[in-house]
């Protein structure tokens, strides 16, 4: 089973400063237009899978709070397999 484990964005916060995308150490960050004005850019991720689990170099560079973590959910405690 893939594990999940990958930044999502809350891009109304963005300052739009481009750290998370220098931070990034395996360059899966890049510049995507905003939707609400072309003169800025936004991050955009090319392929979360391609993330590293515990890898929170992104969210970790953002002083806004826009980058969050999906990681993995809690295995059910019913199951054993
Ligand atoms: S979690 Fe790590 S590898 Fe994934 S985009 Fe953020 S800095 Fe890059
Ligand atoms: S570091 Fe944060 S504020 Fe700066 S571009 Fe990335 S998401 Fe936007």
């Amino acid at each position: 089973m893939a594990i999940h484990w990958f930044p999502f964005f809350k891009l109304e916060k963005c300052a739009h400063c481009g750290k998370c995308i220098s931070a990034c150490p395996h360059h899966l960050l890049f510049q995507k237009q905003d939707d609400n004005d072309p003169n800025l850019f936004v991050p955009k991720i090319t392929d979360p899978q391609l993330c590293p689990v515990n890898c929170s170099k992104c969210a970790g560079s953002c002083a806004y709070g826009v980058i969050g973590i999906i990681r993995p959910a809690k295995p059910c405690d019913c199951c054993s397999f």
